[in-house]
C-alpha cells in the first residue's frame, strides 16, 4: 500500500528541485532538472558537488531565485526505488528534534545505497525464445534441465546444472543448439519470504487477548483511511510469551502484504529469536546490524528499501531503513538504552519509531517485562495502551529472590562469593542444573593501583582507570581502546611487585569459581569471548545441552536467552551502576536485575536468584525481593516528578569539547553566559563532565532543563546560534540525554 506515496511522487517536478545530500550541510542544496529527465520527489540522483559526484535524493521543489544559469544540472536519476513521502518527513522530523543537520540524517538512511549502481551483472540461462521450434535428439538429462528453464526465469549455470543432476557441459551442449539462451542479469538475491500461513502455536487466554488486539489494529491500519497510529505496551513479565504474542502482529502484517520492522537492543539478542522467527514464520527475516559484512549490508539494504523484505529485524539504525511499505514496529526490550544512539545523530530509536508510526499511521508495539518510566507515564496519561501478560507461560513460576547483606556477611579476602552463594552454588550443581553468575564488568580488575604509592593506571587519552585484562596480558580503556602491556613495575614509583589488583571482573570472577568448583564446567560470556552472533550462538547452545555447569557473564546474558536448566542466578554486585549522578540509574540497575534474575527458572524448574548487595534496604533490592515492580516504579516516579525530571520535564544536554582546554573552556563559559533566561528553563553549568577527558579531548557539560510544555529545540536554537564557538570546539547536542559522563 503506497497510498500516500504514490499521490506524493507522481507530481514530475520541472526545471528546478532541492536535493538532500547526506552530507553535513545546512540544508538541501538546489539543481536543474536537465530537459531529458524526468525528476520526481524522493527519487535518488547523482549531482555535482564541487568536482565530484555526489548520491543524494530530491527533497521538493527548488526555490532558488538568482539567475538560473548559475545552477548546476542534475546529472542523473537512479534506478533505485524513490524514498517515499512518510520516509523523507521522518528525516526532517528527526533532524529537526535532534537538532542535527537533515544531511546527517540522510546519511543514515542511504549508508548502504553507495555501491548500488555497482551491482553485479551475472550470466544466467534462459529457454532460448525460439526454442520451440528446434528439433533434438532427446536426452534424459536434457529433459530434466528444459523441464526447470521451462519456468520462464532465469537460473545461474551451476544451480540448474545441480538442480537438473546433470553436467555443465549439458547445458553448455544445448546452448551451442541454441535452445537454450545465456543472457546478463542483475542478480538480485531471491528471498525466501517469510509466511503468514504456517501452523501458529495456541496461545494463552491472556496472549490470545493481546494477539488480537494487535493483530486489528495491524489489519485497520492497513485497510481504514483513519491513521492507524496506536502504540501498544506489551507488559509481560519474563518468560510470558511477549514474543509469541507479538508474533501474532507480525502475521497480520505479512497477510495484509505489509512490511514490519522488529527492533531488538543487541545483536547477541537475535541467534534465539532468528530460530524462533523461523520456526513461526518458515524463513528468516532480512537482518539488519552492524555485524553485517558489506555485502550483506547492501543486499538488506535493496530487500528493505524495494519492498521485498517484508520483515527485517535490526538494531537501532534500521529505523532509518527507507521502508516503502511500513506498516508496523515492534520495539523488543523498550526500555533498554542500547536503543539511544550516542554519536552523530543523537537519537533514541524507541521514541523515533513511536513517530514513524505516528508519520506512517500504522501501530507500534514496545515490549518489555520492565517498561521504561517513559512508557508507563504514557499508560497512565491514556497515550500507550497497555496490554498486559501477567504469568509465566505454561505454569512455569517466577523465581524466588534473596538478599546476601555484604556488610555482615563478608567472604573472605578476595573472594567475591559470599558464603550463602556458595552453598546454593553447591546444591544446585549436586542437583545437575545449572547457574548464572553475573557481574556487570569486563576484565580482571576495574583498578590496578601501586601498594607503595598509590599511584592508579590510568588511560592517557582520557579520565579513567585502565583495567587489567589478564587473559591478554594488557591494560585496557573501555572508553577509548587504548591498551599496552601489564606494567611490571608501577608507573609512578618504580617499585616491584607493588601494583595489586582492586576488584572484581568477570574475568577475576571465573578465577574463583575455577579455584572453588573445580569439577564444574565453566563457560565465561562477555564481549570479550564472544564476538560474533555466529559465537553467542554456538555457546547458547551448549549451554542449552547442558555441557556447561556455571555461566559467568555481562548484561549481554542478561537478554532474551531461555535456558531450561538454568535455576541460580548469582548477582556479584546488585549495587554496581547506583553510583554517579544518573538520573536513571536506579531504574536501568532495576531493570537489569529483574532482566537478568528472569533467566533463572523458565521452564518446569523453579528458579532462585540471590542479589550481593550492600544495600539492602535499597527500595530498588526490596522491590525485586517482593516482586513488587510498581512499588519501585511509584518511588521513581515520585522523585522524578517532584524535581520535574523526565518524564515530567524536558532535559537537553550540550557537550563542549576539543583538544585545547584553554579553548574549550572559553566556549563552555561563553554558553553559559549567553544561556536562555525563561520561566519554566534552568541551565546548569558549565561543568566538567564526569569523563573530564575522552580520547584525548577536554569536555565540558551544560544541561538546559525545561517544563514539558516548553518546545526546547527553538530555543536551544536560539541559544546557539547566538553563541561563538571558536573553531575547533565541537558542541553537541543530545535532546533527551540518558549519558551524563
Ligand atoms: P518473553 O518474550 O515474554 O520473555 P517468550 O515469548 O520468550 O517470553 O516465551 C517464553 C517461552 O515460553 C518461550 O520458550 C516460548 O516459546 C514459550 N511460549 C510462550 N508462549 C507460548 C505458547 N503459547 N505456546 C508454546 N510456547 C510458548
Ligand atoms: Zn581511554
Amino acid at each position: 500500500m503506497l497510498r500516500n506515496t504514490a499521490t506524493m511522487n507522481t507530481l514530475s517536478l520541472k526545471s528546478q528541485v532541492k536535493v538532500l545530500l547526506p552530507l553535513p550541510l545546512v540544508s538541501p542544496y538546489d539543481y536543474r532538472v536537465p530537459e531529458n529527465l524526468s525528476v520526481h520527489n524522493g527519487d535518488y540522483v547523482t549531482v555535482p558537488l564541487g568536482n565530484r559526484l555526489e548520491k543524494g535524493v530530491v527533497w521538493g521543489k527548488g526555490e532558488y531565485e538568482g539567475p538560473e544559469e548559475k545552477l548546476k544540472y542534475i546529472n542523473d536519476v537512479l534506478d533505485i526505488p524513490p524514498m517515499a513521502y512518510e520516509m523523507r518527513q521522518f528525516i526532517d522530523w528527526t533532524a529537526e528534534y535532534t537538532l542535527s543537520r537533515p544531511g546527517l540524517v540522510l546519511r543514515m538512511a542511504m549508508s548502504a545505497s553507495v555501491e548500488f549502481d555497482k551491482m553485479k551483472q551475472q550470466k544466467a540461462i534462459i529457454l532460448s525464445p525460439g526454442a520451440g521450434n528446434k528439433r533434438i535428439r532427446m536426452t534424459r538429462a536434457r529433459a530434466s534441465v528444459l523441464q526447470i528453464v521451462s519456468d520462464g526465469k532465469p537460473h545461474s549455470i551451476n544451480d540448474l546444472a545441480s538442480h537438473a543432476g546433470v553436467s555443465v557441459g549439458v547445458i553448455r551442449g544445448l546452448i551451442e543448439i541454441g535452445l537454450l539462451e545465456s543472457i546478463s542479469v542483475m542478480v538480485e538475491k531471491t528471498l525466501d519470504l517469510p509466511s503468514w500461513k504456517m501452523p501458529r502455536p495456541s496461545l494463552s487466554d491472556q496472549q490470545t487477548a493481546a494477539a488480537e488486539l494487535l493483530a486489528a489494529s495491524v489489519r485497520k491500519a492497513s485497510t481504514s483511511i483513519d491513521s492507524g497510529f496506536v502504540v501498544f505496551a506489551l507488559d509481560g513479565v519474563t518468560g510470558s510469551g511477549k514474543t509469541e504474542t507479538y508474533f501474532e502482529a507480525v502475521s497480520a502484517s505479512l497477510e495484509e502484504g505489509r512490511q514490519t520492522l522488529v527492533l531488538l537492543p543487541e545483536i547477541a539478542l537475535t541467534a534465539q529469536w532468528l530460530d524462533r522467527f523461523k520456526k513461526r514464520f518458515g524463513a528468516l527475516p532480512v537482518q539488519w546490524h552492524s555485524n553485517l559484512s558489506a555485502a550483506e549490508r547492501r543486499s538488506s539494504w535493496h530487500a528493505a528499501a524495494s519492498g521485498v523484505a517484508k520483515v527485517i529485524v535490526g538494531a537501532r539504525s534500521a529505523l532509518y531503513l527507507p521502508f516503502p511499505n511500513l506498516g508496523l514496529i515492534v520495539v523488543d526490550e523498550e526500555h533498554d538504552v542500547a536503543f539511544k544512539q550516542e554519536d552523530g545523530v543523537i537519537y533514541n530509536a524507541r521514541d523515533m519509531a513511536v513517530v514513524r508510526g505516528h508519520i506512517g499511521r500504522f501501530p507500534v508495539v514496545l515490549a518489555s517485562a520492565t517498561p521504561s518510566l517513559e512508557t508507563i507515564t504514557n499508560i497512565e496519561t491514556g497515550r500507550y495502551k497497555r496490554l498486559s501478560l501477567p504469568q509465566r507461560h505454561g505454569g512455569a513460576t517466577l523465581p524466588t529472590v534473596d538478599i546476601v547483606d555484604m556488610r555482615t556477611e563478608s567472604s573472605e579476602q578476595h573472594s567475591w562469593l559470599s558464603p550463602i552463594l556458595i552453598e546454593a552454588i553447591q546444591k544446585t550443581l549436586v542437583a545437575k542444573n545449572q547457574i548464572m553468575l553475573f557481574l556487570n564488568r569486563r576484565g580482571y580488575a576495574p583498578l590496578t593501583l601501586c601498594r607503595q604509592c598509590g599511584f592508579r593506571i590510568y588511560c592517557p587519552n582520557c579520565t579513567a582507570w585502565l583495567v587489567e585484562h589478564r587473559a591478554r596480558a594488557r591494560m585496557q580503556c573501555h572508553h577509548c581502546g587504548f591498551s599496552m602491556p601489564v606494567p611490571q613495575e608501577c608507573p609512578e614509583c618504580t617499585a616491584c611487585n607493588s601494583l595489586v589488583a582492586c576488584g572484581p571482573g568477570t574475568e577475576r570472577l571465573a578465577e574463583e569459581v575455577r579455584e572453588k568448583f573445580s569439577a564444574a564446567r565453566l563457560a565465561v560470556m562477555t564481549s570479550d569471548t564472544v564476538h560474533s552472533p555466529s559465537e553467542a550462538t554456538k555457546l547458547v547452545e551448549s549451554i542449552k545441552r547442558r555441557d556447561v555447569d556455571i555461566l559467568i557473564g555481562t548484561q549481554i546474558v542478561a537478554k532474551g536467552y531461555n535456558f531450561p536448566h538454568l535455576t541460580l542466578v548469582g548477582v556479584i554486585d546488585a549495587d554496581l551502576g547506583l553510583s554517579g549522578g544518573d538520573l536513571r540509574a536506579a531504574e536501568r540497575v532495576y531493570q537489569t536485575l529483574h532482566q537478568v534474575g528472569g533467566r533463572a527458572g523458565r521452564a518446569e524448574k523453579s528458579g532462585h536468584v540471590i542479589l550481593q548487595t550492600y544495600q539492602p534496604e535499597n527500595p530498588i533490592m526490596q522491590a525485586l525481593v517482593s516482586g513488587d515492580r510498581d512499588y519501585f516504579l511509584e518511588l521513581e516516579s515520585q522523585t522524578r516528578r517532584k524535581y520535574s525530571m523526565p518524564p515530567f520535564g524536558r532535559l537537553v544536554a550540550l557537550i563542549v569539547s576539543g583538544l585545547e582546554k584553554r579553548l574549550v573552556d572559553a566556549a563552555a563559559h561563553e554558553l553559559g553566559r549567553t544561556c536562555p533566561i525563561a520561566e519554566g528553563i534552568a541551565v546548569f553549568g558549565p561543568a566538567e563532565a564526569p569523563l573530564s577527558i575522552l580520547r584525548g579531548r577536554h569536555r565540558r557539560r551544560l544541561l538546559l532543563k525545561a517544563n514539558q510544555t516548553i518546545r526546547v529545540q527553538k530555543i536551544v536554537r536560539q541559544w546557539l546560534s547566538a553563541t561563538k564557538i571558536p573553531r575547533g570546539v565541537r558542541v553537541k547536542v543530545d535532546v533527551d540525554p540518558y549519558s551524563f559522563m
